[in-house]
């Protein structure tokens, strides 16, 4: 009988394999392709069919067209010299877990349609929460991304304030306030949507200014909350940052938090990046005084080499988080429902893929200590790079190097501002052309930054070095 639309289960098999085959050459070289794309905007679209196909094709051709048409307009995050924005780094089991999730195909919307999904993604969080050294009482979900975490704990923090904007919105009410939020001049972008999207209004996030370090000023935290509160205003929620993203910077999150908890304000930890460094023991400190915040969200997908997609959202405040989103529809009820969790209650979403499946094959693949031992390499070549950076005459640091980011900068002598900037935009310009590494940048207090971020699975020492060369080279041609 033909297999009308699917294939055989044999072609299946072979088909498979050969998919495999190519993944395993793909990631043993991914160094062959340049690190960043070189297609231009439309060139992808023009070199694809403007129509699906009539006619079933062979995964042989499809296979080909990935090679051929799609690949060079990957930019390759495998690549061990992408240092650009912050490293998404895949496994080989974190692999394996995601061909696994797609062959399962369960749908964890309620507990009973797949009771594995819940418990499996229940318990790999416990898991995750004791490497990080959290203490008990935290309640774990993965989303897909940090910025939907970030919007589920604001949503959280909004109906913790008591207005029940949940059932009565918050327009053409004499009785609602201001509701204010709080976060360092260097949070992430993910805040600001946040309040957007709960309706609280961009003009009521607060952005708190940085000290020389980068990190949020506490005393203009409490001088912020103090007026805001005499115009009538009402503080609900401070967001502090473990591991900013232009410095990676470290909020003083035990001092925030004394602050934030004496005005009643939930407290919202963004460790998006850096919360898994805590898995090495002597980062640890990272998470000191977590345990008192009312919610965390960390991502595997960036530094816990799980693909994408796989954010964790912790809260010690669940019921908040159901407050804000739970709802039982008659087709969802089934009987039982109360004695166990149905992780559609916890989010907006009511489908739920399987995706703690593959950070479990990466915690058991690696051990705690295979992680810890990556995490641990990767801070210490950011550590080496540092110094190599701050040796060279004409090359500049531009901020504390706590984890595996160097914000660092071409300056000689003599050079202005503006100056300095059209030499490093062009330095980055010229090695990123080169495809041999990948490299982004900030801008901080106003000065032009390169950024050389470290996370990836594959980078050795050696890919550091070519890039430190390459920097210099390129700053002795763009004079
Ligand atoms: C990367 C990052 C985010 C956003 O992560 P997404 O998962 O892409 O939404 C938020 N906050 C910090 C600190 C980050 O580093």
């Amino acid at each position: 009988m033909p297999h009308i639309g699917d294939l055989a289960p044999e072609e299946f098999r072979a088909a498979a394999h050969a998919a495999v085959d190519w993944i395993a050459e793909y990631l043993e070289h991914p160094d062959r392709h340049p690190v960043k794309s070189r297609v231009q905007p439309g060139e992808i679209r023009a070199a694809l069919p403007a129509s699906a196909p009539q006619h079933g094709e062979s995964l042989d051709h499809m296979l080909r067209d990935v090679q051929e048409t799609l690949l060079p307009g990957i930019t390759h995050w495998n690549h061990p010299a992408f240092f650009a924005y912050f490293a998404n780094s895949g496994s080989y089991p974190g692999i394996l877990g995601e061909l696994l999730t797609a062959a399962l195909n369960a749908n964890g919307m309620l507990w009973v349609t797949s009771p594995a999904v819940t418990e499996l993604e229940e318990t790999t969080l416990d898991w995750l929460r004791q490497l990080m050294g959290l203490g008990d009482g935290w309640f774990g979900q993965i989303t897909d991304t940090a910025s939907i975490s970030t919007f589920y704990a604001l949503a959280a923090a909004r109906e913790a304030a008591g207005f029940d904007v949940r059932a009565q919105g918050m327009a053409g009410r004499a009785d609602m306030p201001r509701l204010r939020v709080y976060c360092s001049e260097h949070a992430h972008s993910s805040v600001d949507k946040a309040v957007i999207a709960l309706g609280l209004g961009h003009d009521n996030l607060v952005k708190i200014p940085a000290d020389d370090d980068f990190r949020m000023r506490t005393d203009a935290l409490a001088e912020a909350i103090a007026n805001d509160l005499q115009h009538g205003h009402t503080p609900i929620a401070v967001v502090a940052t473990v591991g900013t993203t232009s410095t990676t910077s470290i909020d003083a999150v035990p001092r925030i938090l004394a602050i934030a908890k004496s005005f009643g304000c939930w407290v919202h930890i963004d460790a998006a990046y850096g919360g898994v460094a805590a898995i090495v023991p002597e980062l640890r400190y990272l998470m000191d005084g977590v345990d008192s915040a009312d919610s965390l969200v960390v991502n595997p997908h960036k530094w816990l080499f799980t693909p994408m997609d796989c954010s964790v959202l912790y809260t010690k405040r669940p019921d908040a988080l159901k407050q804000a989103f739970a709802l039982m529809p008659e087709y969802l009820v089934t009987r039982g429902q109360d004695e166990v969790t149905n992780l559609m209650d916890y989010g907006i979403q009511l489908g739920r893929r399987f995706r703690s499946l593959k950070l479990w094959m990466v915690m058991r693949a690696f051990g705690v200590e295979g992680i810890a031992a990556r995490i641990r390499l990767h801070c210490e070549l950011a550590r080496d790079f540092a110094g190599m950076v701050h040796y060279e005459g004409g090359w500049q640091l531009m901020a504390p190097v706590p984890l595996s980011l160097v914000c660092f900068r071409y300056a000689p002598a003599g050079a202005d501002e503006v100056e300095i900037a059209r030499l490093n935009a062009a330095i980055m310009e010229r090695v990123n052309a080169a495809g041999h590494a990948y490299l982004s940048h900030s801008r901080l207090n106003g000065k032009y930054t390169l950024r050389l971020a470290i996370g990836n699975i594959r980078t050795a020492r050696e890919h550091v070095e070519r890039v430190w060369a390459e920097l210099r080279a390129a700053a002795r041609d763009v004079r």
